[in-house]
């Protein structure tokens, strides 16, 4: 693991080179940091727009569940909007560099395992690539190239300098043990040296990873390369984390929900909140919704469903359960059965699982009112369609989500910097970053010509608009 092995530990091996080239109204403590979020100002403005009608997408559908399909499908549609050049799109549709890596594991049994690893960097015209690393048995290619891709115009959208990468181990996350997945991040940070770094690629935890696989990561890269914190975001505080960074996707998504409810027709005092997923987003979601004054009826995990005694969980038991990292499991309420969740009558639903959780099987009996994607991809291109004519305002993952990667980004500026923003500044930024995010799409939303145009839709033009005019600039077509 020490620098004298370094030179053999980065070889890595190149699969394919496409070029190388608050209303924070009942706070009573925090989990990860200390409660002093700055209050989230509710906006006014009449309900409706052309975002609540329905839509047919002008470009048939071949139905798949795989998150580079649903992409690929997106950037299609957005390069017949935005009359896009072929080669521009042929560079959208493939990636900058795709790594594919052997990761030997010795296990506590004493045998040795071998996984795969991917890295997948698909654009840089904005800057560093940036994205998540995913340890799950069910990754392959296919979907690190659609989640790199997805990366790409989020950063975008958002409108922070960063390109899109996405990373994952294809293993047996939930057998690992701590000791296990820590030799894993090592082995993976080696075999990936030639290709991160802080003004490279900055890696940042995803599902079956966290603080600490970031924290293995950043220890391994300092005995490779030198001490730099900023090789990854989402590592624990006193090692150069950031504030808010565990719970920034659900603070986001509370964020934007309280200033985009009322064009999305729903009050939020009150709403009524069922999430799909008990992990870093669904978890620290069902906190930030309750504290904004919302209803959480209803929480799943990978194990099971629960339903809110009375109605909605306590804020206080919620935030035990996750202080302490439980699953749902530890809630009290009602057991059904797992996938029942997606099917509670509820007036905001939020997938934070996994891709193509609501399909053609399940769609019909979902009962909501708006779906705010927590998770990345967590709607098929047939049910998207489904919902929308039925009246559903669904708001894509380019933004709901990307309350992660933004407290990322405020964590790399603040390492490159050597500062320590407090809780609050943190908060105060990820919700102007949102509140100016959403304002851009609901105005590109309104101001489309040729149609109407979905918030996805209009979001793709966004992301996929910025990203071509810096490929432009830099005369990369
Ligand atoms: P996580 O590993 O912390 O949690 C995943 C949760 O989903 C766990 O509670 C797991 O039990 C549950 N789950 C798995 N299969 C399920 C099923 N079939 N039904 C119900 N629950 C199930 O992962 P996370 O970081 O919370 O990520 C969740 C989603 O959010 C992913 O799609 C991820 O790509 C996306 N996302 C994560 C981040 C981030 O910063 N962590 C940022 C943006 C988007």
């Amino acid at each position: 693991m020490g620098s004298g092995s370094s030179n053999q530990s980065r070889r890595v091996a190149v699969l394919v080179v496409m070029r190388t080239s608050t209303v924070r109204n009942r706070c009573h403590g925090s989990w990860s940091s200390p409660c002093k979020w700055a209050p989230i100002r509710l906006r006014k403005r009449s309900p409706g727009g052309p975002f609540l009608r329905s839509v047919r997408y002008g470009r048939p559908i071949t139905e798949s569940s795989s998150p580079h399909a649903v992409v690929a499908f997106h950037l299609e549609a957005a390069g017949e909007r935005l009359k896009l050049a072929e080669a521009t799109l042929d560079l959208l549709r493939s990636s900058e560099r795709e790594v594919q890596v052997q990761l030997p594991v010795e296990r506590t049994d004493g045998s040795t395992s071998v996984y795969t690893g991917y890295r997948v960097q698909h654009n840089a015209a904005r800057g560093p690539f940036k994205g998540g690393i995913r340890f799950h048995p069910d990754v392959d290619l296919d979907v690190v190239q659609g989640l790199a891709s997805l990366m790409t115009y989020k950063c975008a959208l958002v409108n922070i300098p960063f390109g899109g990468a996405k990373g994952a181990v294809r293993c047996p996350a939930g057998e690992l043990d701590a000791r296990e997945r820590g030799r894993l991040a090592r082995v993976l940070t080696r075999r990936l040296a030639d290709v991160i770094g802080p003004e490279r690629d900055i890696p940042a935890p995803d599902i079956g990873t966290d603080e600490t696989t970031m924290a293995h990561m950043m220890d391994e890269w300092s005995h490779i390369v030198g001490p730099t914190p900023a090789v990854v975001t989402g590592k624990p505080l006193v090692l150069g984390g950031t504030y808010g960074r565990r719970d920034a996707v659900g603070r986001g998504l509370a964020q934007l929900f309280s200033y985009a409810a009322d064009e999305l027709g729903v009050d939020v005092e009150g709403a009524r909140i069922a999430i799909q997923g008990f992990g870093k987003v669904g978890a620290a979601a069902a906190v930030a919704f309750t504290r904004l004054g919302c209803k959480v009826v209803a929480v799943s995990d990978a194990d099971t469903a629960v339903l809110a005694p009375g109605g909605a969980f306590d804020l206080i038991a919620l935030e035990e359960a996750v202080a302490r990292q439980e699953p749902a499991e530890a809630l009290p309420g009602d057991r059904i059965a797992r996938d029942e969740l997606l099917t509670v009558p509820c007036d905001v639903l939020i997938p934070a699982a996994l891709g193509g959780a609501i399909h053609p099987g399940n769609v019909a009996d979902v009962d909501c009112q708006v779906i705010l994607e927590g998770a990345n991809a967590p709607v098929t291109l047939s049910a998207e369609q489904e919902l929308l004519e039925r009246g559903v305002r669904i708001v894509p993952d380019l933004l709901a989500n990307a309350g992660g990667v933004i407290v990322s980004y405020f964590e790399w500026v603040q390492n490159l910097q050597h500062l320590h923003w407090d809780a609050g500044e943190v908060d105060e930024r990820l919700g102007r970053t949102m509140r100016r995010a959403w304002d851009e799409l609901h105005a590109a939303v309104e101001h489309q010509d040729g149609g109407p145009r979905t918030l996805r839709e209009a979001a793709y033009d966004l992301g996929v608009q910025r990203v071509t005019q810096a490929m432009a600039l830099r005369r990369a077509v």
